[in-house]
C-alpha cells in the first residue's frame, strides 16, 4: 500500500467516481518546499509566513522579505502557492512587535486583526507579495476573517498598493475560514474572494472554546466532531461553485478523507510526506457515496 502510494505519488489522484482531487501540501520554508515537490503535491495550499519574522530584531524590509519569499518560491517550482498573511497575535508574539496585552489573547488582536492594527507590517507584506506575484503564481490567503468587512479591508490595501506598483493582474484571494461567524456567513465572504480555506484546527478551537495547545481541556478539541462536519456542509450548501480547501489537521487524517469530499472539499493540504497517501486514500474514495 504504501509502495503503491509512493509510486503513484507524482500522478494526479481522482475518486473511484472520477472526480479529481488536489492533493496539495502546508510549507513555513524552503526545505518543506522542496519536499512537497519530491512527494508529488499539487500545490502549495497554504505557506505559513510567520518564519520570516521570527529570529530577528526588526520585521524584514520589503526587500528581505522578497528574498526569502522568492527561495521558498523557487523551490515550489510551478506550483500554484497560498501565501499566507501574517497570523501572529494569539499564541506567538515577537518582542520587536507591539502586542497589546489582552485578556483572551486566542479572541483578541490575532491574524488580519493584527495587521489592521499594523497597517505597515500588512504594506510590507502585500507590496512583496505583489512583487513575488510578478514571477511566480502565489494567491493571497487572509488568516483569521471573520466577517467579509476583513476581506474588504485588505482588499482595499492590495489595490491602492497594485495600483503604485502598477501590477494589472492582482493575485487571487482567499479567506480563511476558521472561526464559526465566518463559516456561517460564508455566502457574504464569497462574494468577495476567489477561494476559501478551512482551518479545522482553529474552527475546532472556536467551535468548542478550548485553546487547541492546551492539555487540560483537550477532551473539549474534537476537529473531527459532527459539529465541525456541520459548518462544512453549511459553507458547501451555502457557496456552491466555490473553490474549497482544507489546510488543518483533520485534512491528513485518511479516515476522514471520504466524509470531506462529501462536504465538498476537492482540495486537501497536508504536510508534505503525507501527500502520496492522503492521494492513495482518494483513489479508493467516491465521491458520491
Ligand atoms: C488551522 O487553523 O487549521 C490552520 C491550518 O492554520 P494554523 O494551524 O496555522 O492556525
Ligand atoms: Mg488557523
Amino acid at each position: 500500500e504504501m509502495e503503491l502510494a509512493r509510486a503513484n505519488a507524482h500522478q494526479k489522484a481522482a475518486t473511484i467516481d472520477g472526480m479529481s482531487v488536489h492533493v496539495e501540501s502546508n510549507i513555513s520554508g524552503v526545505d518543506e518546499a522542496r519536499k512537497a515537490v519530491h512527494y508529488g503535491a499539487d500545490g502549495i495550499g497554504l505557506y505559513r509566513t510567520e518564519r520570516h519574522y521570527l529570529g530577528r530584531s526588526t520585521p524584514p524590509s520589503r526587500g528581505q522579505l522578497i528574498d526569502e519569499m522568492r527561495n521558498v518560491l523557487f523551490a515550489t517550482r510551478k506550483l500554484t502557492v497560498n501565501i499566507r498573511l501574517l497570523d501572529f497575535g494569539a499564541d506567538k508574539s515577537l518582542s520587536y512587535l507591539s502586542f497589546l496585552s489582552e485578556k483572551n489573547p486566542a479572541l483578541g488582536r490575532r491574524g488580519v486583526r493584527f495587521l489592521f492594527d499594523n497597517p505597515e507590517l500588512l504594506e510590507t507584506q502585500l507590496s512583496a507579495i505583489l512583487e513575488v506575484s510578478k514571477s511566480f503564481n502565489v494567491r493571497i490567503l487572509i488568516p483569521m476573517v471573520t466577517v467579509p468587512g476583513d476581506v474588504q479591508r485588505v482588499k482595499e490595501v492590495v489595490h491602492k498598493i497594485a495600483r503604485e506598483m502598477g501590477v494589472d493582474e492582482v493575485p487571487k484571494i482567499g479567506a480563511m475560514i476558521e472561526v464559526p461567524a465566518a463559516a456561517l456567513s460564508a455566502c457574504e465572504i464569497s462574494k468577495h474572494v476567489d477561494f476559501m480555506c478551512f482551518g479545522t484546527n482553529d474552527l475546532a478551537q472556536y467551535s468548542f472554546a478550548a485553546d487547541r495547545d492546551s492539555v487540560a481541556v483537550e477532551e473539549y478539541f474534537d476537529d473531527s466532531s459532527d459539529v465541525i462536519f456541520r459548518l462544512l456542509s453549511i459553507v458547501h450548501g451555502d457557496v456552491r461553485g466555490m473553490p474549497l480547501s482544507l489546510c488543518g489537521d483533520l485534512a491528513a487524517r485518511p479516515e476522514f478523507v471520504a466524509r470531506l469530499l462529501q462536504c465538498g472539499i476537492k482540495s486537501f493540504s497536508v504536510s508534505p510526506a503525507l501527500v502520496p497517501i492522503i492521494k492513495q486514500v482518494v483513489r479508493g474514495s467516491k465521491w458520491i457515496s
